[in-house]
């Protein structure tokens, strides 16, 4: 790497989405403006434009390697001219002297600085033995490094583990039960409200009841307070309710918290859940940026900090922080939560799409909704492929929103999840009920009824408002 004197120097911290979605796009906008930027990554692991995302396909046996789950090699980094230290962990962030120091003992200086540290899992009590270890057996999700163990821990255990528990039951777990289940592991959901808390009950209960039509046990309403070891130390059952359920792995999908020590250290604000609040370009400070996991991002619809980890958000705000700090001009327009799952297992397929707040969080923002559920095929009814969809639109009653649009959850057979993205697409706009009916959305028998199932949901709704 070739630096001249008096380039801008760019220090990121965290090498994952949103970190080196920032440091290309910084690259990438210095050179279309003909400026010239020195970009040091400092990553605390060894894995580097990873999908974690891609990590419970990999348990299940969809993914063949891990390599496949790698987007950008260390390698190719550094052929783009970042200087990428990987094993090195920012433990400083001085704004003072615009310096972070690392656990090697160097102090790098910045002229900006990207903090995308994303989110840690939380990891209760429980699950760590006295001198503070995980309990064998028991592990998070959330790296390449829990990928490698979760692959050993099924794979290459004798006797193989037969009794799985998932603790949570939100997307990630879910997604891991499905591995589990599919590799023949006896599998338990424990998760404290009904399945997937970012779905409306009514449509949790839904998915509920596919996910337990395969076979997998879900336990609603119970919170895993403890954990039964062997002899040898390794887990033998999770407790729940004063209930013990067998286990020979735990996998924890209990929820992440933002990574925001070092900017909390320096000063810099933090939310509710303690993540930093960037303004609309991804700004905490003066040539202070944060993207990613490690934010709260306000929502497009209210305006109002959420916290929602995902992937999606992570390269977008790290994109914007790359444009804005390198001299261009871009802007995060918030989140409105669009995700999708599935779970496939046996004869089993269900698939989740939703956008928007939930019913909950619009009530605790003051507003007032009517909401319907519409059951519907995703192609022709006559069409061997037609496998029944619920879609759950959620409209403002009252005041100059009127009709507008808030809200839609999918729950379905195969083809059911990617249309939340014609939901989302209403919504980001500023839709009402009324001008998703008369949206040009495709037909074919092999695809959509006539009218596509949000568009019947959202017209039902219009007719009654
Ligand atoms: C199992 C799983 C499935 C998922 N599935 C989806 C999905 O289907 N769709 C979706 O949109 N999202 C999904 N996500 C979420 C998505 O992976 C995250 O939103 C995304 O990785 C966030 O990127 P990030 O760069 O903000 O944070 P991270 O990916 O967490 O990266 C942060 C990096 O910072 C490093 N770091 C932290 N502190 C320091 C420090 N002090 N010094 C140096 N380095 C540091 C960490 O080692 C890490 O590599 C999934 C996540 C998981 C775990």
């Amino acid at each position: 790497v070739v630096i001249s004197h008096g380039a801008r120097r760019v220090v990121v911290v965290g090498a994952d989405a949103a970190g080196m979605s920032a440091a290309h796009q910084a690259l990438r906008t210095a050179r279309a403006r003909g400026t010239e930027l020195a970009v040091t990554v400092l990553e605390s692991g060894r894995d580097t434009s990873y999908s974690a995302c891609g990590i419970p396909y990999w348990v299940a046996g969809d993914v063949a390697a891990e390599d496949d789950l790698v987007a950008r090699t260390a390698g190719e980094h550094r052929a783009a001219g970042i200087d990428l230290r990987l094993g090195t962990t920012a433990v400083e962030l001085d704004l003072t002297a615009r310096e972070v120091a690392t656990d090697a003992g160097d102090r790098v200086p910045f002229d900006d600085v990207v903090l995308a540290t994303g989110a840690a899992p939380i990891v209760p009590d429980w699950a760590l033995d006295p001198a503070g270890r995980p309990v064998p057996g028991v592990r998070a999700v959330k790296t390449l490094d829990d990928g490698r163990a979760w692959i050993d821990l099924l794979g290459v255990r004798d006797p193989a583990p037969r009794r799985a528990v998932v603790v949570g039951g939100g997307y990630i777990g879910l997604e891991m039960a499905e591995a589990f289940a599919r590799r023949g592991l006896d599998t338990t959901i424990v998760t404290r409200g009904e399945l997937m808390s970012s779905l409306d009950p009514d449509m949790g209960a839904r998915l509920r009841e596919h996910v337990v039509k395969s076979g997998v046990a879900v336990h609603c309403q119970d919170l895993v307070d403890g954990v039964v070891t062997g002899v040898d130390g390794a887990v033998r059952a999770v407790t729940a309710g004063g209930r013990e359920i067998a286990a020979d792995v735990v996998a924890l999908g209990a929820g992440v918290r933002p990574q925001s020590e070092l900017g909390a250290a320096a000063g810099l604000p933090l939310g509710r859940v303690g993540g930093y609040l960037p303004d609309p370009q991804q700004r905490v400070a003066d040539g202070v940026w944060a993207a990613g996991d490690c934010i709260e991002p306000v929502t497009r619809t209210h305006g109002n900090r959420v916290f929602v980890p995902l992937g999606t958000h992570a390269v977008k705000q790290g994109r914007v922080a790359g444009t804005v700090l390198a001299g261009g001009d871009a802007r995060f327009d918030g989140v409105i939560g669009t995700a999708v799952t599935r779970f496939v297992v046996g004869d089993v397929h269900v698939e989740v799409g939703r956008t928007g707040p939930t019913a909950r969080q619009l009530a605790g923002l003051g507003v007032e909704v009517d909401s319907l559920v519409t059951e519907s095929t995703t192609a022709s009814g006559y069409m061997p492929e037609a496998a029944p969809i619920a879609v759950k639109v959620t409209a403002a009653t009252a005041g100059p929103e009127r009709g507008r649009l808030l809200a839609v959850q999918i729950v379905g057979g195969p083809g059911s999840a990617k249309r939340i993205d014609t939901a989302a697409a209403a919504i980001w706009f500023g839709a009402t009920v009324a001008d998703v009916t008369g949206m040009d959305l495709s037909y074919a028998p092999p695809f959509s009824p006539t009218w596509d199932p949000v568009q019947i949901a959202c017209r039902r709704l219009a007719d009654r408002l």
